[in-house]
């Protein structure tokens, strides 16, 4: 048996040596083009490169749009260059060289497969290969040396209060265990990049007062099978020694990411590794208090296995900042640093839209960086503004601030349109945020409309619900005219759609297709037609309701512009 199994593995390594070889070698024939990093730089402004593939090598190879050569120059190694590729729209490539492999590294890669050869070989054996792979996890850096709370953590106010409750639970596991409650065990917060997760992770484990274990999910990836599972296996057991722990793996999409089609078979590294993931969140017992909390900023990508109960059961989102949150992350990152005292925080506040929380602690860092090299005693002004077009450098070289305020204008009032429509067609929802600041899903804004839970939808319901869908491009074609409405309401359509094709072809709720399941018919057109049917009218009686109700949106719209987001309560004050 295991010398099938070795078999088997030296036939798969033979050839996935081959297959390495042969890239290698196809890889070398297109020489690479060097090119100074002074040009690489003008290039990166004028928007001409696509990717670049970032290594921790002395160089880095990029790509130039609509031109097939390999590029490379060398890598300045500075922090922040990532981000700085990334709202420049450069696709970043992290990890591997992907167009050109230099010819040590090559080298070296091939020494590595050979060793790794011997060694899979050998583990597979199984016998004392543990000693030998077991992952050092100190390299977990736990016992910061810095302490973070939630009072480092600025804005996020929904975030913080969804998760007080585990950091009662890391404190005083009893009082949960002895009401048999079942703990969390997992939570993912996802949201755009910099927006305070790692930061957030820290902060519970610094108010719960244990120790906290960070890794990154790439970290686990590793060339030959079985590595990363041992290293997950390390990982915990250190964790548990502390008895209670926070363990935070960064980028869990690395590992965590849904099978696709073409990975030609190379995902067996990927799947152990995430199996012994879930293996030891399984086989937490009650005497243990270690909770796995995971981050991504791509939720929708992650693998089913690992939003199931009992494992990343608790979804936390972590979104941009809105006016009120961004203010208080300015304050919070001001507060040790001069600032003249006619710099206006609030205006700050108004320009650092689409900010994250490290774009904001950046730009300070920028101004203060600018008023100590020009000598000055305070952060003036000027200081700011120099920041403000360094961390936006080439992002976009439009005027952010001028095309803002008019897609500002127009967000408002289809966000406006679902919140006034909810309020009126479904009285029985709790709309409980609305907010023209995009969230992960990458929509203008949204408009959470939470209904009732229940088993049935009844058919006023339904037609409710296509509404409150349509209501967004009906508001913006009632302010703006017919000619001026957005792609914005390419979601709000692909909703209205489905929930027609069921109110038709299913649930024998329109009239004229009668009590008939259209699918056993194959004629799709009659369908269409009726679905047309249908969402005109229900988009005519939205527009009329609109209308009638007209004061009501300017109010919703007036207020979105001024504040950027609206809770339960604002709403409600706003239509009563
Ligand atoms: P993420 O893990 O979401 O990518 P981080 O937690 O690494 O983001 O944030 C990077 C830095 O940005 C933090 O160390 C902090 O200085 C700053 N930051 C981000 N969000 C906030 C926030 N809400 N309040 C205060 N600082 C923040
Ligand atoms: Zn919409």
């Amino acid at each position: 048996m295991a010398k099938c199994k070795n078999i088997i593995s030296a036939v798969a390594l033979a050839s996935l040596v081959a297959v390495f070889f042969g890239a290698t070698v196809k890889e070398k024939s297109k020489s690479a083009t060097h090119i100074n990093y002074v040009s690489f730089v003008e290039k990166l402004d004028d928007g001409l490169i696509k990717s670049v593939a970032l290594t921790d090598g002395s160089t880095m190879s990029f790509q130039i749009i609509n031109d097939e050569t390999a590029y490379i120059t060398d890598n300045p190694r500075v922090d922040g260059l990532k981000e700085e590729l990334l709202l420049k729209n450069v696709e970043v490539v992290e990890g591997k060289t992907t167009s050109v492999i230099e010819i040590t590294q090559t080298i070296l890669s091939l020494l590595f497969f050979a060793g790794a050869f011997y060694f899979v070989i050998k583990a597979t054996g199984k016998a004392n290969a543990k000693s030998v792979m077991a992952f050092d996890a100190t390299d977990a850096s736990s016992g910061m040396k810095e302490l973070f709370s939630f009072g480092d953590v600025a804005g996020n106010e929904e975030a913080k209060e969804s998760l007080g409750d585990i950091i009662d639970f890391l404190k005083n596991p009893e009082k949960y265990s002895s009401h048999g409650a079942r703990v969390p065990r997992g939570v993912i917060l996802y949201g755009p990049p910099g927006t305070g997760k790692t930061l957030m992770a820290k902060a519970i484990a610094g108010e719960a007062g244990v120790p906290f274990y960070a890794v990154s999910g790439s970290d686990f990836v590793q060339v030959y099978v079985g590595v990363g599972a041992n290293r997950v296996r390390e990982l915990f057991k250190k964790a548990r020694q502390s008895g209670k722990a926070v363990i935070f793996i960064d980028e869990i999409d690395a590992l965590g990411k849904k099978r696709g089609g073409c990975d030609m078979g190379g995902n067996d590294e990927r799947d152990q590794t995430l199996n012994a993931l879930l293996t030891e969140m399984s086989g937490f017992s009650s005497g243990e208090n270690v909770i796995v909390i995971a981050a991504t900023n791509r939720i929708d990508t992650l693998d089913d296995a690992l939003l199931r109960p009992g494992r990343f059961d608790r979804r936390v989102e972590v979104g941009l900042p809105d006016h009120a949150a961004r203010l208080s992350i300015l304050n919070h990152h001001a507060k040790n640093k001069p600032m003249a005292e006619n710099v206006d925080m609030d205006a700050l506040a108004g320009e650092t839209v689409y900010f994250s929380g490290a774009m904001i602690e950046n730009y300070l860092n920028e101004a203060s960086i600018s008023s100590a090299k020009a000598g000055r005693e305070f952060i003036e002004t000027q200081d700011l503004r120099d920041a403000y077009y360094t961390i936006l450098a080439g992002a976009e070289k439009k005027n952010r601030g001028e095309s803002w305020a008019r897609e500002k204008r127009v967000t408002a009032f289809h966000e406006a349109g679902h919140a006034l429509m909810g309020k009126i067609a479904t009285p029985e929802n709790t709309i409980s945020k609305i907010t023209i600041i995009p969230s992960v899903s990458g929509a203008g804004g949204f408009c959470v409309n939470i209904p009732p839970e229940k088993m049935f939808l009844t058919k006023t319901e339904l037609r409710a619900q296509v509404m409150v869908s349509l209501a967004g491009r009906a508001s913006e074609e009632l302010v703006f005219g017919k000619d001026r409405v957005t792609t914005g309401a390419v979601n709000d359509i692909q909703k209205a759609t489905s929930i027609a094709i069921n109110y038709v072809s299913e649930y024998g709720m329109s009239e004229s297709a009668g009590l008939l399941d259209m699918a056993q018919f194959g004629d799709r057109s009659r369908l269409a037609d009726e679905c047309r049917e249908l969402v005109d009218e229900l988009y005519a009686q939205t527009m009329a309701m609109l209308t009638e109700n007209r004061a009501k949106l300017d109010r919703i719209a007036n207020a979105l512009i001024e504040r950027e987001s609206l809770d339960a309560t604002e709403l409600e004050a706003l239509v009563a």
